[in-house]
């Protein structure tokens, strides 16, 4: 089974127009992502640091890479040059070597904080009072903080069929974004909400999420 380009049109067309799609192309092949890309899409998801760099270097320059999985500190060098959001920092000392490389790199990187919102122990994430402190770290000494910019919120919600529990998991999350979203400096402008994959984004959505990260329901399941 590959790529479903019919679901991708269909997708598309369905989503509201401030939704940005994320095509989590994770353990699917090159030639997938190029299919789609040659549909015009170019915000694809990865979760592993190796794969990511390995695709970047097949791939064509123009693609928004994002980093969507668990990412250690001392990986971050490797796709600082080119990596345009990075959506699961949930430590300060992650923040602080994405930081670093931005710097070295002479850019900017935008990251979007995780907040821990399911049940399950599992999941990463920082909880609201964490939440609090880092932004009121950056906030705090806006000189150090040039080689990243906050530009919102990401979480995932506990995989359950009730829905009525993801749809609170997600209302938790999209109250924490309205309330930083007032807080404008120089690396700090909340505009991305990331919820929702194939299962629940369309929920994700409709509590306001506006960037969803979709993987098997466009590229099939994976092994
Ligand atoms: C794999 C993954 C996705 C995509 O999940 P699907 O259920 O395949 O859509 C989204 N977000 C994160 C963080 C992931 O790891």
């Amino acid at each position: 089974m590959g790529i479903n380009l019919v679901q991708y049109r269909h997708l598309l067309q369905t989503l509201p127009q401030d939704v940005t799609l994320v095509a989590v192309s994770k353990l699917k092949p090159a030639s997938d992502i190029l299919a789609l890309y040659n549909e015009g899409h170019r915000d694809f998801g990865e979760n592993y640091v190796q794969e990511l760099t390995d695709k970047q270097g097949q791939l064509p320059k123009d693609i928004n890479w994002h980093f969507i999985g668990h990412l250690q500190s001392n990986k971050v060098k490797y796709i600082a040059p080119f990596v345009s959001l990075i959506h699961g920092v949930d430590s300060l000392k992650l923040l602080a070597e994405v930081n670093k490389q931005a710097i070295k790199n002479k850019k900017t990187i935008p990251v979007l904080l995780q907040v821990h919102i399911a049940k399950e122990e599992t999941k990463f994430g920082l909880d609201a009072a964490e939440l609090d402190q880092l932004i009121q770290e950056i906030q705090g000494q806006p000189e150090i903080w040039t080689g990243i910019r906050l530009s919102g919120l990401m979480g995932m919600a506990s995989f359950t069929e009730d829905a009525s529990q993801v749809k609170a998991e997600f209302d938790i999350l999209a109250e924490l974004f309205e309330k930083y979203k007032p807080v404008q400096t120089a690396n700090i402008s909340f505009r991305h909400l990331s919820m929702g994959m194939s299962n629940d984004y369309e929920l994700a959505i409709s509590c306001g999420s506006n960037m969803i990260r979709i993987g098997s329901m466009l590229f099939g399941a994976r092994n």
